[in-house]
């Protein structure tokens, strides 16, 4: 039996973070929260006679994304009329870009189950969005109302080339770009409010072969796990078709949600059914090497950059670093919190973010922007356990407190009397008066049931209220209940 290749190449539309549209000055608003229609204006809407002008804050988000994919910066490109017919583009034409799109040639590096490796990105180029269209079932009529806020919303067109060979590899890349997309606040990457779409052409052809098999397009992915899953669903269709001896048409296809199966949508179509032409109402647009510079000389840390940084300098475990990174405001809290630690260990810093403030964040429904905490407070904490001013544990239940109150450590320690307190007299008595206290348990452990250490360790943390320094209530425990099984023998 011949073994088959899958071969994937993605476009993916990301609405950029601008304030106001592609071509004319309405502003852009939350589509799924705004009345309808309420940012439309006679560019948008498409009537004749209007202007567009190319906005220039989503040109400089585009390059930001551009130059962060390493790609090669066209200083001089064409906007294109693209055109088909749809209701919900009123001027009957896309403006996009196509052949002298804005940048090509970059890389995104992605990191797969066999390591790094390094997906070329064929090109990027800027575009304006549709508007909605609800089709509309009532009182036995049938219609369909048209909404044109998102019409002319900047979108960023990134497409591969066909680099990708496995259901896998397109979701790392798919999540990689939208980190990035988040990283340079380029894009909100909100896949419910389908600010980031993804589009993977699926082919297949025998493993070995160097020629490109006839694909499918999925059309307007919008979460990970459809991708992954549509991605998967149409590699098993089309190698059964290869296996059978049957060949694969070209054709667009759409997800269906419910039943997990890809449906036609329409066959093949070529960049000459578009009708491309050069906008005549636009300028080319003009890119200065002093502009790309000063953008380049602006960029952050890229998330890959910070997630090798974490792991080399740091030395954070992998899976923590990449569970940081995968969200830009989860590591800026991060490395805020690196920057302000005194004593503490970045790792130690990394295992509390990742795991106590992550669930303090998950249990209370918080985003970090909305948490009273500040980094420097979180530093001040851990600095505080690694001082051994207050236990591990009282230090999680501070954290909880400082979450919800907004007060700092300090105060919240003194307050409710929670200094550990090492006292090795002090931590004696109370070992002393636990045995005392307990003659059956006792008898027990000196009979050989040595797992009750942990209950006598407990009782002692019980009656010091969970303040005495643990390392110390271990040690003269071990001594004391060591001493009992000595006595007896
Ligand atoms: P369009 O879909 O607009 O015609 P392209 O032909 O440039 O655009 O391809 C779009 C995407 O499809 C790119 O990401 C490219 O890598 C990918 N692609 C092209 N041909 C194949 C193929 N035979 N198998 C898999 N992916 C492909
Ligand atoms: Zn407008
Ligand atoms: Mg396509």
């Amino acid at each position: 039996m011949v073994a088959f290749e899958a071969v994937i190449g993605l476009e993916i539309h990301a609405e950029l973070l601008t304030r106001s549209k592609m071509f004319c000055s309405c502003p852009v608003v939350d589509s799924t929260q705004a009345e309808p229609n309420v940012a439309v204006c006679p560019i948008c809407a498409g009537m004749p006679g209007t202007l567009p002008v190319i906005n220039r804050q989503a040109v400089e988000l585009a390059l930001r994304v551009a130059l962060a994919l390493g790609c090669q910066i066209h200083p001089v490109s064409v906007f294109a009329r693209k055109n088909y017919f749809y209701p919900d583009l009123p001027k009957g034409y896309q403006i996009s870009q196509y052949e002298q799109p804005l940048a090509v040639n970059g890389i995104l590096p992605i990191e797969t189950e066999s390591g790094w490796r390094e997906i070329r990105i064929r090109r990027v180029h800027l575009e304006e969005d549709t508007g909605k269209l609800s089709h509309v079932h009532a009182d036995g009529e049938v219609y369909s109302l048209v909404d044109l806020n998102r019409a002319g919303v900047p979108l960023l067109e990134i497409v591969s080339e066909p680099d990708l060979r496995s259901a896998q590899e397109v979701r790392a890349y798919a999540q990689t770009l939208r980190i990035l997309l988040r990283t340079l606040q380029a894009s909100s990457g909100d896949m419910e409010k389908g600010a980031l779409r993804i589009e993977p052409n699926i082919s297949v052809r025998p493993a070995g072969s160097s020629t490109l098999g006839t694909r499918v397009e999925i059309k307007n992915l919008n979460s990970f796990r459809s991708l992954e899953r549509a991605v998967a669903y149409q590699i098993e269709v089309q190698v059964g078709k290869l296996s059978r001896g049957e060949v694969v048409e070209q054709e667009t296809v759409g997800w269906d949600e419910a039943q997990e199966i890809t449906f036609s949508q329409r066959s093949k179509e070529e960049a000459h059914d578009y009708r491309y032409f050069p906008e005549p109402d636009l300028p080319p647009l003009v890119v200065t090497p002093e502009w790309v510079e000063s953008i380049r000389a602006a960029l952050p840390e890229l998330p890959w950059e910070r997630q090798r940084r974490y792991v080399e300098a740091l030395g954070l475990a992998p899976a923590e670093a990449r569970l940081l990174v995968s969200d830009p405001a989860l590591a800026d809290f991060f490395d805020r919190v690196v920057g302000a630690l005194k004593r503490a260990p970045a790792r130690m810093a990394a295992t509390w973010v990742t795991g106590e403030l992550l669930a303090r964040l998950n249990e209370q429904g918080q985003t970090l922007e909305v948490l009273r905490l500040s980094p420097e407070g979180f530093a001040d904490l851990l600095d505080r356990t690694v001082e051994g001013q207050i236990n591990l544990n009282t230090a999680k239940g501070v954290l909880q407190e400082m979450c919800m109150s907004g007060k700092p450590a300090v105060q919240i320690i003194a307050e409710r009397g929670l200094e550990q307190v090492s006292d090795p007299e002090w931590i004696a008595r109370i070992v002393a008066q636990v045995l005392r206290e307990n003659p059956a348990e006792l008898d027990k452990y000196r009979s050989g049931k040595s797992t009750l250490f942990n209950w006598f360790y407990g009782q002692v943390m019980r009656l010091t209220r969970g303040k005495a320094n643990p390392q110390m209530v271990r040690e003269e425990l071990t001594r004391c209940l060591e001493d009992q099984v000595r006595g007896e023998s």
